[in-house]
């Protein structure tokens, strides 16, 4: 029997562990398993790997070590920057901007802080290929404005906003500037010194390294409340025992994400723009959500007239491959993704929507094999619409 091709679209979703990073790992859960905080040689051991971690996540976005904190993934960054700041600066205002695109992790905080502390939130609109406009960012600033949080990279589209021009308006407004970069750093160059960030969160599994461990970058001088207490690491401001041999997973994965940079943006963009410019052309009444020139290189976006993303991912999953839908199929709701409609997509073009990221393992022959199947399984779903049989007419 053959065996069934499994085929991996989804890495903004997570991605695979690379080989170095497994290696690098390894001897921590056994060999060094000692607790950093520990006085003797194991302790010594883990706190010097700790170190060493810090050292290469900072080196990615060239902040300092000590501006590094590591956390249990891009999530915690996210509540603990909002959180964080929204209670330190309660006593100057409770007004805080993010954007309608953000993803859940920003979202559901900003609600949260709406319903049960008293803030106050702007949802800014961005236009239609993702981004946000700089008017409207300045016209929602007010006198009790104390955080601006916009995601660098989009998880669904791979729209790139502009972070250096909100980081100037922010810091001429005496606000603090948090962003998301869990899709941007280790993806695309990311300078926290060039960029005027206060705040910057970011995670391990999306760059190939463990899940369950990111970082949160924080500006020497930003005050900010703990989110998780307890003992004293992490310089005293995240406690909890160090998940050393993901941390160390994590390094090793930002060591290698900033030394492949240039070659990983050039091959996954050639792979990308095949696999777009091949789909465009094959597949009539398609079009690219997002932006061409602000785009993660891994990314692209498709809606496709008359069909549900369900089915387009059922079909795909039988043929193994594994891509990933516009509409909110996880959360159990039949509404199409808030990105797609936060960019004016209709309902129904919104439904249609399939979202496929290529990595560092895609080849050209993945490329060759979506190329040949993907019409097929789109001209299944429409030849079974009512709409599209209607529009035939
Ligand atoms: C994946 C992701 C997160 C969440 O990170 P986790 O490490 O999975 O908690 C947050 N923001 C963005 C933009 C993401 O893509």
């Amino acid at each position: 029997m053959m065996e069934k091709r499994r085929l991996y679209m989804d890495y903004s979703a997570t991605t695979p562990v690379k080989k170095e990073v497994l290696d690098e790992m390894m001897p921590y859960l056994t060999d060094y398993f000692g607790n950093a905080s520990s006085f003797h040689t194991f302790g010594r051991e883990a706190k010097s790997a700790l170190d060493k971690a810090r050292e290469q996540v900072a080196s990615l976005i060239n902040a300092k070590p000590n501006e590094i904190y590591f956390t249990a993934g891009g999530s915690e960054s996210d509540n603990w920057a909002l959180e964080g700041i929204a209670y330190a600066n309660r006593n100057k205002g409770n007004h805080i901007i993010t954007s309608k695109i953000e993803h859940h992790a920003i979202l559901h905080t900003c609600e949260y802080l709406e319903k049960h502390h008293g803030f106050e939130v702007t949802y800014l609109d961005v236009d239609g290929e993702g981004r946000i406009r700089l008017e409207d960012l300045k016209n929602a600033i007010k006198d009790t404005t104390i955080l601006i949080s916009i995601m660098f990279a989009n998880n669904e589209i791979g729209t790139i906003q502009p972070i250096k021009e909100i980081g100037q308006i922010a810091k001429e407004h005496n606000i603090v500037f948090h962003t998301d970069a869990v899709q941007a750093a280790g993806n695309i160059p990311v300078d926290v010194k060039e960029l005027e960030v206060d705040l910057m969160s970011m995670s391990s599994h999306k760059i190939y390294g463990p899940k369950g461990v990111g970082a949160l970058y924080i500006k020497t001088g930003t005050k900010l409340h703990n989110f998780v207490h307890g003992g004293a690491q992490e310089r005293r401001r995240r406690a909890g025992t160090e998940n050393i041999p993901a941390i160390v997973g994590y390094g090793k994965a930002a060591e290698l994400a900033k030394a492949n940079m240039d070659n990983h943006i050039s091959t996954l963009t050639r792979l990308r723009n095949r696999l777009m410019n091949e789909i465009l052309e094959r597949i009539p009444n398609t079009r690219v959500n997002g932006s061409v020139e602000n785009r993660l290189p891994g990314n692209i976006n498709f809606s496709f007239e008359f069909i549900e993303g369900e089915g387009i991912l059922l079909l795909l999953d039988m043929l193994g491959i594994a891509a990933s839908s516009g509409s909110a199929c996880t959360s159990g709701s039949l509404d199409p993704s808030h990105v797609l409609m936060a960019i004016g997509l209709p309902h129904e073009i919104a439904h249609g929507s399939l979202r496929l990221t290529v990595g560092d393992f895609t080849t050209e022959d993945d490329i060759d094999y979506i190329v040949e199947n993907l019409p097929g399984v789109i001209e299944r779903l429409r030849s079974m619409s009512p709409l599209y049989n209607e529009s035939k007419k």
